[in-house]
């Protein structure tokens, strides 16, 4: 298939890129590379460097192309910042997608797989979350993403858009040569290699006082590559609506950390540090959709061979993708 990844230069796009052309596929990557890299992209994709912000550059790409299908990963995507500057989020993720499908639209692209995320859920109640569980984001990320599924959604009614909304929890890990790289980093697995790797002394810990066995908070850590690989999968299924991505298991920031120490062998150590705005205390996925429909398993997502693949990776690129 005829593949248009949008924010191919970023982190789980630049490994959906690999992976598809691994798989025979034809890709061209949209991306402005404001935080992606250039040097992420794999070679025998074609790169149209623009921004979904500017509707003259979707529109006439999508035109010239017409892709059998879109993969849609160019976002912002931290929840502390979107606690900030919420009028980012609205601009690039709403703004953008809508230029984006509205592009499609007129090009006749009906398919799309968008990379949605967990913050659409806000403050679950179910201990694993299902796709059927209220969606109330308490932070303008998740707010962003649950705007364009929504739209996704009345698309796919009036417009017949095949949309599949795919739900991340925490994608970590890395590939032999792709791997994360922000600046500045803000997730956790990064940052608590950051102290082995020598560039931090200590990690900080937002908050040990929520109501968890630790008081850390809870998330479900997925290799990026299982993440990637669902999508692959998808291409060749006609699935829509939202579908999460996650192992089930949930691990604290402290088990996290305790993970890293056994893996770098160093004894990372750590700083209390205030709550982070927007964080709710647990999201774990149930991700029963993915395994029955999909036909998708996490096979790379014990905690220690994500935290072990992406200590690999730190140590190869000691300055990350040094652009
Ligand atoms: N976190 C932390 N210290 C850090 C970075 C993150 O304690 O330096 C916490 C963060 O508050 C959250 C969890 O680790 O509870 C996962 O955060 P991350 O930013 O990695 O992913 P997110 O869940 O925001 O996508």
């Amino acid at each position: 298939m005829k593949v248009l990844v949008t924010g191919g230069a970023g982190y789980i796009g630049s490994v959906a890129v690999e992976m598809l052309l691994d798989e025979g596929h034809e890709v061209v990557v949209a991306d402005n590379l404001e935080r992606g890299h250039r040097s992420a992209v794999d070679q025998r994709a074609q790169l149209e460097v623009g921004d979904l912000r500017d509707r003259d550059f979707i529109t006439g790409l999508m035109r010239r192309l017409k892709p059998d299908a879109v993969m849609h990963f160019a976002a912002y995507a931290l929840v502390g910042e979107s606690m900030e500057h919420p009028e980012r989020y609205f601009e690039n993720n709403v703004g953008g997608g809508i230029n984006l499908v509205n592009a499609m639209l007129e090009a006749g692209v009906s398919r799309i797989i968008f990379s949605s995320t967990c913050y659409t859920y806000g403050l679950p109640r179910e201990v694993t979350i299902p796709e059927g569980a209220d969606t109330l984001p308490v932070n303008p990320y998740g707010e962003s993403k649950l705007m364009l599924e929504k739209i996704l959604q009345w698309y796919e009614k009036i417009h017949g858009l095949r949309p599949l909304m795919l739900r991340y929890f925490n994608a970590a890990g890395a590939t032999e040569s792709l791997g994360e790289d922000h600046h500045p980093e803000t997730h956790l697995i990064p940052n608590v290699l950051r102290v082995p790797a020598g560039k931090a002394e200590y990690v900080r810990v937002f908050g040990d006082d929520y109501d968890t066995p630790d008081g850390t908070c809870i998330r479900d850590y997925i290799h990026v590559v299982d993440l990637v690989r669902a999508h692959v999968l998808a291409l060749e299924k006609d699935l829509t609506g939202p579908l999460n991505l996650g192992t089930g298991e949930g691990y604290s920031v402290m088990q996290v950390i305790e993970t890293a120490r056994k893996v770098t062998g160093h004894p990372i150590p750590v700083r209390m540090a205030p709550r982070r705005p927007g964080d709710p205390p647990r999201l774990v996925a149930r991700a029963d959709r993915a395994r029955a429909e999909l036909d998708w398993k996490p096979v790379h997502s014990d905690l220690e061979t994500i935290i072990r693949d992406a200590w690999r990776w730190f140590q190869a690129h000691p300055e990350g993708y040094a652009e």
